[in-house]
């Protein structure tokens, strides 16, 4: 599509963040949206974002929606109306617009001294792109000539905890922002012709880089990086931790073009078994290390679900709550039994959780995990709720010792690419317990189908095959544990 230089482009608070991202995602998103890819994440970040919307306008029953049908022209209208009026109680979506730039306020609020704006956000503090949003709503609210004495983002306060149900008085903080806005609020009508000046234009050239990740994923990353060149095999930043940055700002873009004298032990290993193509392995060492590990051993491992609006008594915002685990039980003769819990209606699963873990695992078991801290904080949070199983649960937590630093010491195969999470390390050395035929095959699946499974409405049918799906790939998870602690020790 060619556009007119004639014709002047609608703007709106989420256009002027695309075009402060990057230039040509605007464009792209206005003139070829086609080339979008699908954003497989948006649906449960839209769920999440509109169920702290509704908490935000719940606090306050004295508000009023304003609908964005028949048409924005029509909202527009009905804000005007309603603040002509006098309405007393905030306006939820209160919309304005200037200079082709149309703004909806989460909430608008009457105060002594003039008006609020407060824009509300899922995260748990401001961030840079959120400046930006509330200094485009600011611009124009003061333009259409609304007394503006204050305007925040709305934030969720990390520290609040539901005591009643239903009751979110505290959820959010406000972060006062107007007067250090003040000089990104005075740029912004030079923003906007930018902006209208781009859309008018030619698709921008802007080359790849950090900005195409930050503050968001750009959807047309295929689109830009299709004439990109490929790159080595195996680049340097295929380093854990950062280990290939120095390197590429060296300009050397090859891992292969490394020399394993510069580098720290384990990227040496990296680089050896790359190059060669020959696993590294210390069978010795990762028996020494797991020799002391007593007996039953317990493999254990949690899916969790963390939403920004906590909803059983007692829980805080993102807070992770288990609602189910698997659990390979492993005498020291070899038999291994497999246990479980599961919890996918929409009842408080964490007592029955905390339960399950005292009577399944017996006491004096060795607690097995991969990348144990989250299992461990699990274990403490459930002790904290549970104060008549504390003492069982406290000794599980201190009796949890984790796979992950053993195979990040003793293992590593170049397929991992530079990491040893379990889906990396298994294939490695088990390649027949792959994920793909799993129907839930990782951690966020597993979120979405418990989400899914717990809302009231899923037809039980439903709720069933979810069920089966998330039990198959949490037993997976353990097993594969034990799969790569069997790999590491063989010789
Ligand atoms: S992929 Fe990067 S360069 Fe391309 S439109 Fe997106 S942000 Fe811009």
């Amino acid at each position: 599509m060619k556009p007119t230089q004639s014709f002047r482009y609608g703007l709106s608070k989420s256009r002027i963040t695309s075009f402060e991202q990057c230039p040509k995602k605007l464009w792209l998103s206005v003139h070829r949206r086609d080339l979008a890819e699908h954003d497989a994440g948006a649906e449960a970040r839209f769920a999440s974002g509109n169920a702290v919307g509704d908490i935000a306008c719940a606090l306050h029953p004295s508000g009023v929606m304003v609908e964005a049908e028949p048409d924005l022209g029509a909202a527009v209208a009905e804000t005007a109306r309603l603040i002509a009026e006098g309405h007393p109680g905030p306006i939820f979506e209160a919309t304005f617009e200037h200079d082709g730039v149309l703004v909806r306020v989460d909430v608008l609020e009457r105060r002594k001294k003039g008006w609020h704006a407060a824009e509300v956000k899922s995260s748990t503090g401001v961030k840079d792109y959120h400046r930006g949003d509330l200094a485009t709503q600011a611009w124009v609210l003061q333009a259409c000539g609304l007394p503006l004495k204050s305007a925040s983002v709305r934030h969720i306060d990390r520290d609040f905890e539901l005591t009643r149900e239903g009751d979110y008085a505290g959820l959010f903080a406000d972060a006062e922002l107007l007067r250090p806005l003040k000089s990104i609020i005075e740029g912004r009508a030079d923003v906007v012709a930018a902006a209208r000046e781009v859309l008018a234009g030619e698709e921008p050239v802007v080359e790849i880089g950090e900005h195409c990740s930050s503050p968001f994923e750009c959807e047309f990353s295929a689109w830009c990086r299709r004439d990109q060149p490929t790159g080595p095999d195996w680049p340097v930043t295929l380093l854990p931790y950062g280990g290939g940055k120095k390197w590429a700002e060296q300009g050397i873009e090859d891992l292969l073009d490394l020399d394993e004298d510069d580098l720290n032990p384990r990227n040496a290993r990296i680089l050896t078994a790359t190059r060669d193509d020959v696993p590294f392995h210390d069978a010795k060492g990762a028996r020494k290390a797991m020799k002391n590990w007593g007996w039953p051993r317990a493999w254990l491992d949690f899916e969790t679900i963390a939403a920004a609006v906590p909803r059983w008594i007692g829980t805080r915002p993102y807070q992770q709550i288990p609602f189910q685990f698997s659990l390979h039980l492993e005498a020291k003769d070899g038999t291994i039994t497999h246990h479980e819990f599961l919890s996918c209606d929409s009842t408080d699963p964490r007592r029955a959780c905390a339960e399950a873990l005292v009577e399944m695992i017996p006491p004096g078991a060795c607690v097995i995990a991969y990348n144990a801290s989250f299992e461990k904080r699990v274990l403490r949070d459930l002790a904290g709720w549970f104060p008549d199983l504390a003492e069982p649960l406290l000794a599980l937590e201190a009796a949890t010792v984790d796979l992950l630093p053993i195979a990040r010491e003793h293992w590593y195969h170049r397929d991992q690419r530079g990491s040893w999470s379990i889906k990396a390390v298994l294939p490695t050395i088990a390649p027949e317990l792959d994920y793909a035929s799993l129907e839930v095959s990782d951690g966020g699946n597993a979120q979405e189908a418990w989400l899914e499974a717990a809302a009231p409405e899923c037809d039980p049918l439903r709720r069933e095959a979810l069920a089966e799906a998330l039990k198959a790939y949490c037993e997976r998870d353990t097993w594969a544990m034990v799969a790569v602690a069997r790999g590491l020790m063989r010789p």
